[in-house]
């Protein structure tokens, strides 16, 4: 049933000529010239290339659909704001913890201009990447000294590669665990050339199993926080300050304590830095940018020997920050030092904005009542933090009549401030805690546009 040739168009439109289409500039804007360029080549091929075109032939209004189509799933790929609508709080996917607005526009001259990241301004002379660390840490934490790298895994890393390399490391068995996609504890005591010697049973370690595991070759005590589960029922954790009692001098007693709970007080079951460090532990290493609330870092806090020890390490240059993350973290702690609200961290003020969520929710319902039900929801810290501790909470369930939940969800993630809704039984659910009061009014415009383009109301 071929037409006649003559009548089939199949010259396509010249990429010259649509990169100056009004259609195209907002996407050379958003993904340089280059990548557009690039992407209406590949899609010219595509379309040259399909059966398709060689039976039917390619309108240009087709062809610059199809471009535009592309372009705007490129876009996807962005860095970009999107709002959180999951219900946990710091989550790994969404880049966990969202700096404060006021520390971000704090450090931005620091970060725009020169600074005295390794220079001591008194005598004019190279200085260490340190700054204020030290003594913000020593006012937090209690501890004698302190030390960033560039996430907590490299904390760990770090001590146990200077401490521990060709030595013992005790290690409970409840305790070798897998941190998020691949980081298992096992895997990097390894990888340190350290020995790991496994103690205790997976519910139950005491302070004897490991002083009865010493040996002239032990380095090392490692205790590290079970992060993202619990175990219930017949359990039992060692007495810290025991152990240290018990510990001989040259041990070190090491605990990745995870989320980085310092004066926060969302959580009374979840141990303190400070507590630790006041227990008499060598060093406690934990994530900056989970309950901290402050950017990806690892923060080692511990006896001034060792961390001068771990300073020493070549590898450290391999961990080191860059003067972005110092400025802010260092911005930050000043903050949570005079209990300023900025330096809260994001887990403390939603915890603390709580109140508001169910005001919030039924606002919602009652502008889009056909579409939106009020639900109670789990509010959860996330990140490997308080794994067992659920907030009440509230949000919406969201429905479209003739839509699937996945086409919902799918939908609410287009164009510019994707929405990250979760799907429980079937259920779009969309948590209201995790939306800021900013995200609030776009996250409504966003659901009217879609209510109004797709659904019948
Ligand atoms: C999150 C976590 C880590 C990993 O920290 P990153 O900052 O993601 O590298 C390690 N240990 C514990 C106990 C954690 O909770």
């Amino acid at each position: 049933m071929a037409s006649p040739a003559s009548s089939i168009n199949y010259r396509l439109p010249q990429i010259e000529k649509l990169l100056q289409l009004n259609e195209f500039q907002a996407h050379i804007d958003s993904l340089s010239r280059p990548v557009v360029t690039r992407l209406m080549q590949e899609e010219l091929r595509a379309i040259r290339e399909s059966d398709d075109f060689k039976s039917k032939g390619c309108t240009d209004i087709d062809a610059i659909q199809r471009i535009m189509s592309r372009c705007a799933k490129t876009e996807h790929k962005k860095l970009q704001r999107v709002i959180n609508a999951t219900g946990t709080i710091i989550h790994t996917n969404l880049g966990r913890s969202p700096i404060d607005v006021e520390i971000w526009d704090s450090v931005r001259d620091i970060n725009t201009g020169y600074n005295n990241l390794e220079l001591q301004i008194a005598s004019g002379k190279r200085g260490g990447r340190k700054g204020l660390m030290c003594e913000l840490l020593q006012a937090l934490t209690g501890a004698e000294d302190g030390l960033i790298v560039n996430n907590n895994a490299s904390s760990l890393y770090l001590l146990l590669a200077e401490l521990a390399k060709g030595k013992e490391v005790i290690i409970s068995r409840g305790e070798q665990i897998q941190i998020g996609g691949g980081f298992r504890i096992p895997d990097i005591l390894a990888l340190t050339g350290a020995k790991m010697v496994e103690v205790g049973c997976t519910n139950i370690t005491t302070a004897d199993d490991y002083i009865n595991a010493i040996t002239a070759e032990t380095a090392l005590v490692l205790m590290v926080h079970q992060s993202n589960f619990t175990i219930q029922g017949f359990t039992e954790k060692p007495d810290i300050a025991e152990v240290v009692k018990r510990l001989p001098a040259h041990i070190i007693l090491a605990v990745d304590q995870g989320s980085g709970l310092t004066n926060e007080t969302l959580s009374q079951s979840e141990t303190s830095i400070a507590q630790y460090i006041k227990w008499g532990v060598d060093l406690v290493c934990f994530s900056g940018d989970k309950i901290l609330g402050g950017p990806q870092s690892g923060i080692i806090c511990g006896r001034q020997t060792l961390i001068a020890s771990l300073e020493k390490n070549p590898m450290m240059r391999t961990f080191r920050p860059s003067r972005i993350i110092y400025s802010l973290l260092e911005a930050l702690l000043i903050k949570k030092l005079n209990h300023a609200p900025s330096g809260n961290g994001i887990a403390q003020k939603t915890i603390d904005e709580q109140k508001k969520t169910l005001d919030k929710a039924k606002r919602l319902v009652d502008f889009f009542p056909r579409n939106l039900t009020l639900r109670s929801l789990p509010l959860i810290i996330g990140g490997g933090a308080l794994p067992n501790t659920q907030y009440v909470s509230f949000g919406v369930s969201i429905t479209c009549q003739g839509h699937s939940a996945e086409a919902i969800s799918k939908a609410l993630r287009r164009g510019k401030n994707p929405i990250i809704t979760t799907i429980k039984n079937d259920e779009v659910l969309c948590h209201l805690a995790t939306v800021n009061d900013n995200d609030y009014l776009v996250l409504q415009q966003k659901l009217q546009d879609y209510f109004q383009e797709l659904c019948t109301l």
